[in-house]
């Protein structure tokens, strides 16, 4: 029994996916003719009480179609030091959209209002890019799934809105800050100008992103799309899977936190570990003691078929998701138990 838990990415599709997979209505979706598109299209726009949604491939394509929507070459994204569009989507920002990226010194992936008041360029100052988007992210990936004070969500789309500024929400795991703190797409949708979800994370698609807006400004995302080579055409096979998704598997996410702060609980008292950051979703970050080698601990896991991952700077990530069976759950506790 090998137990993946480098990430929630891993899962493969259940039977019951596969089926309604299997049985989809397609059509050409660059005709906008698939039916099970436009129905999760639909679906997921009205769950957030927003005009429009656009079917991706993939979360870094669809938070960087965002990025070209909200933003010209030359001006400048807010955004904190651990966000996934700037860390993680191979430069995109600037090789896609010309721009650059302000980056705010955050707590695990989150700012404050103040911090974005700092972080804004003045408009009729000319020498400095125009600052011209604040991008959240939420949950937090780097920052071990931690969850936004929504509050302060609140307060930034009011300095939004003042500056006129656009406001992007990463929510790859929205769906994960949502169930934990029970929050709704509506709150979200009638705060930020785009959001991007993935299907792919804890709702255990084998693939696929939506992101969510007003018609102005979605408008362009689909010429957006298809420049950056995301035309897709009959891919309903693959938006089925998305809306057995959202009716079957987003409950259970709850699963997937408890499994997590179990996890953190045994982590804590292992004598080599140092710190365990505070488990609020399905991410676990932890430190292993000065003088303890990561890669050692990595592979004493791995030899007994558990797998995780580092995080670099001596940190290490487990993220618990659909596959990991109450089964592997006992096995890996008691394999810390026993440490
Ligand atoms: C996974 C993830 C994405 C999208 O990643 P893809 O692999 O491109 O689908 C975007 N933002 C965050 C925070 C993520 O965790």
């Amino acid at each position: 029994m090998t137990i993946d838990l480098r990430s929630d990415t891993v899962t493969k599709p259940t039977k019951g996916m596969l089926n309604t997979m299997m049985q989809a209505q397609v059509g050409d979706d660059v005709y906008k003719e698939d039916p099970t598109v436009n129905a999760l299209e639909e679906r997921i726009a009205d769950m957030f009480g927003k005009e429009k949604a656009l079917f991706f491939p993939t979360g870094s394509m669809a938070n960087q179609a965002a990025i070209k929507l909200h933003t010209n070459p030359g001006d400048q994204v807010i955004c904190d030091k651990y966000a996934h569009i700037y860390n993680y989507e191979g430069g995109g920002a600037s090789f896609n959209s010309g721009v650059s990226c302000k980056l705010i010194d955050g707590n695990r992936g989150m700012f404050s209002v103040n911090q974005v008041l700092d972080a804004i360029n003045p408009p009729d100052f000319y020498h400095s890019p125009l600052t011209s988007l604040v991008a959240i992210e939420n949950t937090t990936n780097k920052g071990g799934g931690a969850c936004w004070d929504f509050n302060e969500i609140l307060k930034i789309k009011g300095v939004c809105d003042e500056q006129k500024l656009g406001f992007h929400l990463d929510g790859a795991r929205i769906w994960n800050a949502l169930v934990a703190k029970n929050e709704t797409p509506k709150q979200y949708g009638e705060v930020f100008d785009t959001i991007s979800v993935c299907l792919s994370k804890g709702l255990g698609c084998p693939i696929g992103s939506v992101l969510i807006g007003d018609e102005a400004i979605m408008s362009n995302a689909i010429r957006i799309r298809k420049i950056f080579g995301g035309g897709m055409r009959q891919v309903g096979y693959l938006a089925a899977a998305g809306l057995y998704a959202l009716d079957n598997n987003m409950e259970r996410l709850k699963e997937d936190h408890k499994k997590a702060k179990e996890i953190g609980e045994e982590l804590k008292k292992l004598p080599v570990v140092k710190t365990v950051e505070s488990i609020e979703t399905n991410i676990v970050i932890f430190e292993l003691n000065e003088g303890i080698d990561e890669t050692a601990f990595v592979k004493q896991l791995a030899d007994k078929n558990v797998h995780i991952i580092g995080m670099g700077g001596g940190k290490l990530r487990m993220v618990t998701h659909l596959d990991y069976s109450n089964e592997m759950h006992k096995t890996v506790l008691n394999i810390f138990k026993a440490k």
